[in-house]
């Protein structure tokens, strides 16, 4: 028998159920129960998906309500203690206040999940951090899986990838905790084999990190007494090889292990060599990042020569948890018959890793059918013409280290852009986006309805591109925007106007919370067809003798935020965004358009896991910015923003992107994030966002005046502009108006100081 699972599945639900309901809950509108009863639903669908598929065991434990890593903090107690919150009577509406904040107290902190786009809550711990148990949920679960008759197969987050992902107060020795931990994790650990529970899978995903020796030394220790509750222990990794720690894992005293083979299929041959008897191997061969169908013959072939060595001691599952994908392919009916095939869906997934394991157990022909239509699909999308475009590839080839490069240095440029625009010292402009008003999301949606025509369409648009102008110029800014009123998003905005994209309508996955992204797929060469911003802001221009600022998505940041093919590298689809984008770079340019802004706000999400990996993505990432921005003369003036960043460890890649003004995200760390660019002597101009656009306060003049005051310390006047920290979309117009009016104000105070 081989082994089938996966690390986990998504629980939002295939038509975002949680989501609603959630939002339901917290207006008022369903109450605890009719909540309890849709998420009781979610997860008795999820396991029998996985039990029809033919998987040996459901997986418990990947529910939650909001957040895992929350849940995880509310089954072992430590909450953090500025709640005053009582672990063990802990009812959902306090488990949303830890996750939403309340009137009294901010919101546990919101962080990335590794490299993905899953936003996890960030427990907060301190050196009396008490681990004395809290909510049951977990076994109340697991009894409710139970009780449908499923095979078990709990899953926790590890101790030590737990505290690695804590938040400690300054100065905490987290790794002094495990000694309260490591109690608390036996705890539940004998508990759930009490309840029966023969298989738990720790996830300690760290051990793709580069680990700091003290924490590899944590790991035979704390497994050591985990060893001994009576539970077998899969020790779970994935995102990235653990083969830097092979021999420290391979002598773990746990009866397992998984290894995500999508990300880092090499470090297969690295633990089948003399893997443990007594211990069974899962390989994660079916794809939890992404939605691409699996190559089933060449998946078969590397579990069949792994059996060989493995025997019955093979398991096969996805790389990670399918948290990380949409739910369910079978709903995109729009989607056309040539693409479909070559999707995979979370509950997609299921089926192949139930076909992989029938081939292995009954032989292939018990599941021929599956393996025939799977190879054509396969072969259908390596000759597909959709998918290899001769004039993308032949543009690529020509391409040289000059078009990556403006013609001259900034200094040069610099000189020229101002004789061309003229501006004043400190000059001041916004991220992009306006408030989205009720006006501009109604005429969007009538005009996807069908019931707006193009011309009312864009007359729609047009107003609201003359209200943001008029406004602008009211207030006496000095480069102007358009305000963002036609997109909806600025990564769909663009894909689907380019070759090369697709879209789907329930393909959403869980960012945080009940708030889901539905990102394109990119499965083609990527070219475009024709211009896609240019004539609104050409319209934007006429309206203004000021100079109109272009807005674009850069190359990485669509990257980042799309399903990218996996039949070529990365970079490589990089650079054919890269081109697209020069494109509309050259005719916005064309259309005397001057300054032009490339938005990278994902440009740090790119960062590989291992430092070691990070020169070379820096490397084409910047690379890649710089061909969408050097097609054009020395006068026009590139932007580019970024926002939610540490940039202090990346500043060399962030001036070889040689924009001429970055603005960036500054004003909540109180312009800290800024003194790196002072250290660095980064060299081109910086415009520090001097107030936080998430919030509806209006800081008063002083306060921005201090910031910018702060900003001249660092940066010579000369080189620094003034705007907010990033676009405006989610504002309304009154908070818009009175904070840029303080924002003038406070730059001409600063203008009288210099
Ligand atoms: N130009 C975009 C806007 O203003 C930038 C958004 C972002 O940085 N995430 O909305
Ligand atoms: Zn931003």
């Amino acid at each position: 028998m081989t082994v089938a699972h996966v690390l986990g599945f998504p629980r939002i639900g295939r038509r975002r159920e949680l989501k609603f309901a959630l939002e339901s809950f917290w207006r008022g509108e369903i109450d605890e129960a009719e909540l309890r009863a849709v998420g009781g639903q979610l997860r008795k669908e999820a396991w029998s998906w996985q039990k029809q598929a033919g998987l040996d065991f459901v997986t418990v434990g990947d529910f939650a309500w909001y957040d895992h890593l929350l849940n995880w903090a509310a089954t072992l107690g430590c909450l953090p203690s500025r709640f005053g919150f009582d672990a063990q009577a802990l009812g959902l509406p306090q488990y949303f206040e830890l996750a939403r904040g309340n009137a009294a107290q901010p919101a546990l902190e919101m962080t990335k999940w590794f490299d993905t786009n899953y936003h996890y809550l960030v427990p907060e711990l301190d050196a009396h951090a008490r681990f004395d148990g809290g909510v049951d949920w977990l076994f109340e679960e697991i009894a409710e899986a139970q009780a449908l008759g499923h095979a078990v197969k709990a899953v926790l987050p590890g101790p030590l990838t737990f505290l690695w992902r804590c938040k400690g107060e300054a100065g905490l020795d987290k790794l002094g905790l495990l000694g309260r931990l490591v109690p608390a994790y036996v705890r539940i650990l004998q508990r759930l084999a009490a309840q029966g529970v023969e298989w738990v899978q720790i996830d300690e995903p760290i051990l793709g990190l580069e680990l700091p020796a003290e924490w590899l030394g944590g790991f035979a220790p704390v497994y050591r007494e985990l060893a001994g509750c009576g539970v077998n222990i899969l020790l779970g990794s994935y995102f990235e090889s653990v083969s830097d720690h092979a021999a420290l894992v391979k002598s773990l005293p746990v009866a397992g292990l998984h290894l995500d083979l999508k990300r880092a299929p090499e470090q297969l041959a690295i633990f089948l060599n003399d893997w443990p008897q007594d211990k069974v191997l899962s390989l994660g061969v079916v794809d939890g990042r992404n939605i691409w169908a699996s190559d089933l013959d060449s998946t078969l072939a590397t579990l069949e020569s792994a059996r060989a060595v493995l025997g019955e001691r093979l398991w096969i599952g996805s790389s990670c948890s399918l948290l990380h994908v949409p739910v369910d392919l079978q709903q995109e009916e729009a989607l056309d018959d040539e693409l479909k095939p070559w999707l995979a869906f979370a509950r997609q997934k299921l089926a192949e890793i139930g076909t992989l394991k029938t081939a292995l157990e009954k032989g292939q022909a018990a599941v021929a059918a599956e393996l025939e239509s799977n190879r054509r699909a396969i072969a259908s999308r390596r000759a597909s013409p959709r998918c290899h475009d001769p004039r993308v590839a032949e543009r690529l080839a020509g391409v040289g280290p000059e078009d990556a490069q403006r013609d001259s240095a900034f200094a040069v440029r610099a000189e020229k852009q101002q004789a061309r625009f003229q501006l004043p010292v400190l000059p001041t402009t916004t991220i992009g986006s306006f408030p989205q008003t009720q006006e501009i999301r109604a005429a969007r949606a009538a005009f996807k309805r069908g019931t707006l025509d193009a011309a009312g369409y864009r007359q729609a648009m047009q107003k609201a591109i003359r209200f943001a102008v008029a406004k602008q110029e009211a207030l006496g800014l000095d480069v102007l925007v358009h305000g963002e009123a036609e997109r909806n998003d600025m990564v769909e905005y663009f894909g689907e106007q380019l070759a090369g994209f697709a879209f789907t309508r329930q393909g959403w996955v869980q960012s945080y919370g009940s708030r889901c992204v539905k990102p394109p797929l990119i499965y083609g060469d990527v070219s475009r067809p024709q211009p896609m911003t240019v004539e609104w802001t050409r319209h934007a221009q006429s309206l203004t003798s000021r100079p109109m600022k272009g807005m674009l998505t850069g190359p990485v940041t669509i990257l980042q935020w799309s399903f990218v093919r996996d039949d070529q590298p990365r970079a490589e689809t990089c650079r054919q965004i890269a081109l697209a984008i020069r494109d509309e770079v050259r005719d916005l340019e064309a259309a005397g358009i001057g300054i032009i802004q490339i938005d990278e706000p994902a440009f740090r999400e790119g960062l590989p896991l291992k430092r070691r990996d990070w020169a070379q993505y820096l490397d084409w990432a910047s690379q890649a910015f710089r061909l969408s921005a050097s097609g054009v003369a020395d006068d026009t003036q590139i932007h580019t923003h970024m926002c939610y960043s540490e940039f202090n460890d990346i500043l060399p890649a962030i001036a070889a992107m040689d924009a001429d003004v970055i603005t960036i995200e500054t004003s909540r760390s109180k312009m800290k994030l800024l003194q790196g660019f002072g250290e660095y002597a980064y060299p081109n101009a910086i415009g520090p966002g001097v107030y936080d656009i998430h919030s509806p306060r209006v800081p008063p003049v002083a306060e921005m005046q201090t910031l910018i005051g702060k900003a001249l310390e660092v940066v010579p006047a000369e080189r620094l502009w003034i705007n907010p920290d990033c676009g405006l979309k989610t504002r309304n117009w009154a908070e818009t108006e009175a904070a840029l009016g303080n924002m003038m104000e406070a730059t001409r105070l600063a203008r009288l100081n210099l």
